[in-house]
């Protein structure tokens, strides 16, 4: 999602060429979100990235995507009796940004969120802008806007390794390619990039977390919203009669095709189940990702430095999805030496902060 949302926004003006080790894009974490928007998640420093992307998502220009890009969900974040003090914590981050979050009853918890258990649904905060994205229809979009720029996407062309000597001499499996500047897109793999470019790592960490499709011993109501604990031990969301459950893991792992872990699903389950009043019948499917963080946990868009035309584009841990289209415009001005767009402040982000 991060190289080809920024392919297309460069390709108008550059000669763009993406490189995509895999057969196909999109099979680590692009293709493996729990596909939300909600502007809470990620913290208040995400936030205005997330924000900033709302346009783009709620209202695609019909040249971009035909098909609506979002659709209703609703978050409602719910704590377990005793652990209240997480709802206010949240509440009060988002004081004054702007974001809509009402605290509910015990009551109006209830009508949204039936299945929880009574000592989890004594107070909840309502988060009504939250919304389903269609990956893939997004992913398609950007893609197809860059194709039409004119940007070239090669798959099965790792970068294997590469010099900066009067440009990029880029060392790929499918052969050389030269270029002005280089962005690392490269997602978990993304220090590893920078390693084989020659340029220091920043510290970023892959964390797997998982996802598990379930079938309940009840029906499962398409309106649910997206039920969080505001601690972090779950959440989870209806889809065409299932559940997704995930256990809110954050496990260290390499840069890889990350797999789920047995215990991580027996996680899922158990934190489910003590929060809610069904079982889980049957597993249809699990499946793992990795979400890459940098140290301070907001992503990294900017030069390495002014003078080293190494551009990165990573760390977008959970959010990387709802971010793309701010996070898009803010690294294609900064390489076009455009004024910064939606108020953003780049220093927050930039990958010099860490040197
Ligand atoms: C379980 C899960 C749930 C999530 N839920 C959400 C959500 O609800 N909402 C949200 O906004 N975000 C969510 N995310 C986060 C989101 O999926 C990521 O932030 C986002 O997909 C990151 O995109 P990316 O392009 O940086 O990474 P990737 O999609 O992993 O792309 C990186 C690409 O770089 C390629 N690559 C690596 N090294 C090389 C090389 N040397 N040469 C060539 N190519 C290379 C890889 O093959 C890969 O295709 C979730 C993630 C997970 C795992």
């Amino acid at each position: 999602m991060a190289g080809i949302s920024l392919a297309a926004l460069l390709a108008p003006e550059r000669s763009v060429v993406v490189l995509e080790r895999e057969a196909h894009p999109a099979m680590h974490a692009t293709g493996r979100s729990a596909a939300f928007y909600a502007e809470t998640y990620g913290g208040p420093g995400v936030q205005p990235l997330t924000t900033a992307s709302r346009d783009l998502l709620f209202s695609p220009p019909p040249e971009f995507s035909e098909q609506p890009l979002v659709s209703d969900r609703g978050a409602l974040h719910v704590a377990r009796q005793g652990k209240e003090a997480f709802l206010d914590a949240l509440s009060t981050d988002f004081d004054g940004t702007g974001v809509r979050i009402e605290t509910l009853t015990a009551a109006e918890t209830e009508a949204k969120a039936p299945l929880l258990r009574a000592d989890w649904r004594r107070q909840s905060l309502w988060e009504p802008g939250c919304r389903d994205i269609d990956v893939a229809g997004l992913h398609a979009a950007y893609l197809r806007q860059a194709r039409r720029a004119g940007a070239q996407i090669l798959t099965e062309a790792e970068l294997e390794s590469a010099s900066f000597l009067e440009n990029w001499q880029i060392e790929t499996r499918r052969g050389r390619v030269q270029a002005d500047l280089l962005v690392n897109a490269g997602g978990a793999w993304a220090d590893h990039v920078a390693a084989a470019c020659g340029v220091s790592p920043i510290g970023l960490q892959p964390l797997r977390r998982t996802m598990v499709v379930a079938d309940l011993d009840r029906p499962v109501a398409d309106d649910w919203p997206l039920t969080v604990d505001a601690e972090g031990g779950f959440y989870y969301k209806p889809d065409a009669g299932r559940l997704w459950i995930s256990p809110h893991d954050e496990v260290p792992a390499p840069a890889g095709d990350a797999q789920p872990e047995e215990i991580d699903i027996a996680v899922a389950v158990d934190r489910f189940e003590s929060a809610a009043d069904a079982h889980v019948a049957r597993i249809e499917r699990s499946w793992a990702g990795l979400r890459t963080f940098a140290p301070d946990r907001l992503p990294v868009y900017g030069f390495e430095a002014a003078d080293n035309p190494f551009f990165w584009c990573a760390g977008q841990g959970g959010f990387g999805i709802q971010t793309a289209p701010a996070a898009a415009d803010l690294c294609a001005a900064l390489i076009l030496g455009r004024p910064v767009p939606h108020g953003l402040n780049a220093g927050t982000y930039a990958a010099r902060r860490f040197r």
